[in-house]
């Protein structure tokens, strides 16, 4: 049994592991950078150990020293929340082989969906629709562009390593290819130490849907339904909601079977997400899977009423989960926005500094999951997202109403933020009407004065 588990992470993840453990009994350690000593989750953990410098590479990303704490505190287990070792099989391997219990899949998968040429192989094989593309990574230019030509312009190039949006790009002929293919490669390898690259076919105005996975240890696969996170920038996801406004309930049933059969694929256990990218026609296609718990899971918890934290904390812990697909209701409409302390106004250069004041939005229907506080300061060195709003209701007509009236109450002063941004984004009626695609963001920036924001 679980008694004690180390957090590997920082900020509104961290803290939102602190208390699904508190809610279950369950002791937690936070461990920290020295950027972090003032953080919420070092505040509200039962315990905190230091771990390095400010640097990620000097602390989050230190596998030895985040194993020696675990063993120092003597904890049971490790939950890695998103980003940093979230998805290195080789941390995983390292807490299987410590007797730590690793809060995720089994290394194995983990590698198996972390190279995502190998990713696409696997669910292809099982049955899955995947993009169009070239058979596993390629390495030279030659090869490369008579692979883009059979596949047919335009095509995007992405790292078989590849996060975060990063090491992709797009080419629409001969000559831009044989440009971008050197620099992808150049990118993936600076950005992953891998500068392998896939190519496909690139998908124009695709809406970005993918589908919660909950996995246990029995053989038991169940989907918690979809999240639409259509709403990106520079492949970086901002909006998320579930449903998906475009979704209906025959292509939502056609994609569930999909997703169950990847994971399966996969041979996965605890949470995951399966990621489609889905056409104007309703096509859809298999790109990744993503072996973690993600940024936009309280969504999903929203729709659901099922504590994602929680049943990954449960299936660590060999237990069966407690339900079947039929007992899963989904009754409600979530929409998430993701406040990031960067200035849209200014091309969204990150704002760090001091937050003087801040007052989070409350009242019915309103969630905010955020480390940040009045006199919190953001540490330059990390990701720029100081917290989450999730807004939900019985309709998507009341869960965008709420958005834009928590919106109208989140205070953060003394820095930038995205907050204005999604209040022009809730009231503007290409959203309204549900019909962003991954190509909404460059569009709505184009036509909207930004002294908006
Ligand atoms: P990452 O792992 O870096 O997040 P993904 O493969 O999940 O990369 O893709 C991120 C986003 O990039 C997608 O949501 C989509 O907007 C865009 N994208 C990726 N592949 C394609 C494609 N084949 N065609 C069009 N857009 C794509």
């Amino acid at each position: 049994m679980i008694k004690k588990i180390l957090i590997a992470n920082r900020g509104e993840i961290a803290l939102r592991i602190v208390r699904a453990c508190r809610e279950m009994g369950i002791k937690s350690l936070a461990v920290y950078s020295e950027a972090d000593v003032q953080s919420l989750h070092v505040q509200l953990a039962d315990e905190a150990i230091c771990i390095g410098g400010p640097r990620s590479s000097d602390s989050y990303l230190r596998a030895d020293r985040i194993i020696s704490a675990a063993e120092i505190a003597d904890v049971d287990a490790i939950h890695p929340g998103y980003g940093f070792l979230s998805e290195n099989a080789k941390f995983a391997e390292q807490c299987e082989s410590c007797n730590i219990k690793f809060i995720g899949p089994k290394s194995k998968s983990i590698r198996m969906m972390g190279d995502k040429a190998v990713a696409k192989d696997t669910v292809r094989k099982a049955g899955v629709i995947t993009v169009p593309g070239s058979d596993g990574p390629v390495d030279s230019e030659a090869e490369a562009v008579k692979t883009a030509r059979k596949i047919g312009y335009p095509v995007i190039i992405k790292a078989v390593a590849g996060g975060g949006g990063k090491g992709m790009r797009i080419a629409h002929n001969d000559i831009s290819f044989a440009k971008e293919f050197h620099v992808a490669r150049k990118e993936a390898e600076k950005a992953f130490g891998n500068g392998s690259v896939y190519i496909e076919k690139y998908i124009e105005k695709p809406r970005h849907i993918e589908f919660q996975i909950l996995a246990d240890s029995h053989g038991k696969v169940l989907h918690l339904g979809e999240r639409d996170c259509s709403v990106q920038r520079r492949h970086q996801k901002l909006i998320e909601e579930s449903p998906s406004p475009f979704l209906t309930p025959g292509l939502r049933k056609k994609m569930a079977k999909a997703a169950i059969k990847a994971a399966e694929a996969a041979e996965y256990q605890n949470a995951g997400t399966i990621e489609f990218l889905v056409d104007a026609k309703g096509n859809y296609y298999f790109i990744e899977m993503n072996t973690r718990i993600q940024v936009e899971h309280p969504v999903t918890e929203e729709v659901t009423g099922i504590d994602l934290i929680k049943q990954q904390i449960n299936i660590a812990n060999g237990e069966k989960l407690s339900f079947d697909q039929s007992d899963i209701k989904f009754e409600k409409h979530a929409i998430e926005c993701r406040i990031n302390a960067e200035d849209p106004a200014r091309n969204f250069i990150p704002s760090p500094g001091t937050i003087s004041l801040y007052y989070a939005p409350g009242g019915l229907g309103v969630r905010v999951d955020s480390h940040a506080y009045s006199g919190y300061s953001i540490p330059p060195y990390y990701d720029s997202m100081i917290g989450k709003l999730i807004c939900y209701g019985p309709t998507r007509k009341i869960a965008l109403q709420r958005s834009y009236r928590a919106l109208s109450e989140y205070l953060v002063r003394g820095i930038k933020t995205t907050i204005p941004l999604h209040k022009a984004i809730m009231s503007d009626p290409v959203f309204i009407e549900g019909k962003a695609t991954t190509a909404y963001m460059e569009d709505f920036m184009s036509r909207t004065p930004t002294d908006l924001f």
